[in-house]
């Protein structure tokens, strides 16, 4: 990730405190901090950091210290609202703002209703011990604004108490389906909007670029400020993900007219390699170009393994276009059930071009599509050679109207990333055949 030297600071920041002990133990991987780092960027709000601790109040207290010596305007916690002891995270943003914890009745009572619409769930639990537990997730810091609760727990906007100064805190529940709509509705209060007020509101713009380096980016945007576009009131970010560049763009308003003269440059300097001048995913492409055409789409993956037919039903509505897969490991399974030659496989092995071509025909006609993809590679770490180093990987594509496509790459990385790579590259791969590339036979 590198981003570029950006003049127009946006004003006002905020920290994000993931808590919870089995976040960070590495038992569950934190989904919540990354979530509203993006939510904040895209409100104008810059992220100070992503802070996890542990459910311990000295902890999480400290956390909130830190921030506010950072001088954020905004801190937004996640976890610990729930009914068990180690739940305290309300309790602590009280103490942290000077407010007092009181008891909210309405919202007692609505938890009241909540939990005996569960408890017919549930038999024998301690039905009392239940209802205290519940009671405790109604006190609140005095002053706090409530946000209703989507599973048992309320969210909180607490603003400081008088006198006290620094940020006010957003408080969310820990589980992300919880927690994501409280974002939506926090937004809606009073409270949440003063502690953002300030903030610029930002266009965000994505290109997506394919087949070139990252440091090629670098030299691009150098050569663009020296041929005179404007780069100062963009905030500039490359990124490498999943073998693609993505270069995202923030900038107020009135830096749009920069941004378009960068875009130009960017395209005309790169022409194809620009898939996607405005972002939408090769995923997208392609699905979108399937639809178009009113083609359909099979697979048959060797060291893949189903990774591609995984990629592509992704999306809903896959089913218009992709008709299925078939997972052929094994050589003999590749004959059988993909019908590939056995001959081809003796004759130039099972990672080459001819056997991926075999099993992108062999997907096509046995699930009657437009298209077939096949896929056959070493994903390593171990059978490798000289001829055939680990990462490599043949991809075969066909059409019914005759055009074939086949390629090699050599990928780095490990296992996991070559199988993930390969799924990228027969996404180009398609996106050039569905744009009406390819060999005739
Ligand atoms: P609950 O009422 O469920 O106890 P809570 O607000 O107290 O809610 P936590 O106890 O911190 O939240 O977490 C509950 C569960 O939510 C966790 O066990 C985990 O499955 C999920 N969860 C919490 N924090 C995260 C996170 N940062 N990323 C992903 N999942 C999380
Ligand atoms: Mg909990």
């Amino acid at each position: 990730m590198d981003a570029a030297v950006y003049t127009g600071r946006a004003a006002v920041r905020a920290g994000i405190l993931v808590t919870g002990t089995e976040v960070l133990t590495g038992i569950i991987t934190d989904r919540n901090g990354p979530w509203l780092s993006e939510r904040l960027r895209e409100i104008g709000v810059d992220v100070a950091g992503i802070l996890v601790v542990g459910d311990r109040p000295d902890d999480v207290m400290a956390g909130l210290r830190f921030f506010a010596a950072e001088g954020v305007a905004l801190i937004v916690t996640s976890g610990g609202l729930g009914p068990t002891a180690d739940d305290l995270t309300a309790e602590i943003v009280a103490r942290f703002r000077g407010r007092e914890l009181v008891l909210d009745r309405n919202l007692e009572e609505g938890i009241e209703a909540i939990i005996a619409r569960l408890r017919g769930r549930y038999v024998g639990l301690d039905q009392a011990a239940l209802s205290a537990a519940n009671r405790k997730q109604a006190l609140v810091p005095e002053g706090a604004t409530v946000l209703a609760p989507v599973g048992t727990a309320p969210g909180l906007v607490v603003v400081p108490a008088e006198g006290i100064g620094g940020p006010t805190v957003l408080v969310l529940p820990g589980p992300p389906a919880e927690l994501k709509p409280m974002w939506a509705t926090a937004q809606e209060t009073a409270a949440f909007q003063a502690a953002v007020a300030g903030a610029p509101s930002l266009a965000r713009e994505m290109m997506r670029l394919y087949g070139i380096p990252e440091a090629e980016i670098a030299n691009t945007l150098r050569a663009a400020a020296e041929s005179g576009v404007d780069l100062s009131g963009l905030e500039i970010t490359t990124c490498l993900r999943r073998g693609e560049i993505e270069v995202s763009t923030r900038f107020s308003p009135d830096a749009a007219p920069a941004y378009a003269a960068l875009k130009a440059f960017i395209i005309d300097r790169h022409g194809d390699v620009v898939f996607s001048p405005d972002g939408a995913t090769i995923d997208a492409i392609v699905a979108d170009a399937l639809v178009a055409a009113g083609a359909t789409l099979a697979v048959a993956e060797s060291c893949t393994a189903g990774l591609l037919a995984a990629r592509l039903t992704e999306r809903p509505g896959a089913s218009a276009s992709f008709r299925g897969g078939i997972v052929a490991y094994a050589n003999d399974a590749k004959t059988a059930v993909a019908g590939v030659d056995g001959e081809l496989i003796r004759a130039h092995g099972a990672v080459s071009g001819e056997v991926a071509l075999a099993l992108a025909d062999g997907a096509r006609q046995r699930f009657a599509s437009t298209y077939g993809v096949g896929i056959t590679g070493i994903a390593g770490p171990g059978g490798g050679s000289e001829e055939k180093p680990v990462g490599t990987v043949w991809f075969g594509l066909s059409s019914e109207d005759g055009r074939t496509l086949v390629r090699h790459v050599r990928m780095p990385g490990d296992r996991t990333a070559v199988r993930d790579r390969s799924t990228t590259v027969v996404m180009h791969l398609l996106a050039r055949m569905l744009a009406g590339a390819g060999d005739r036979r």
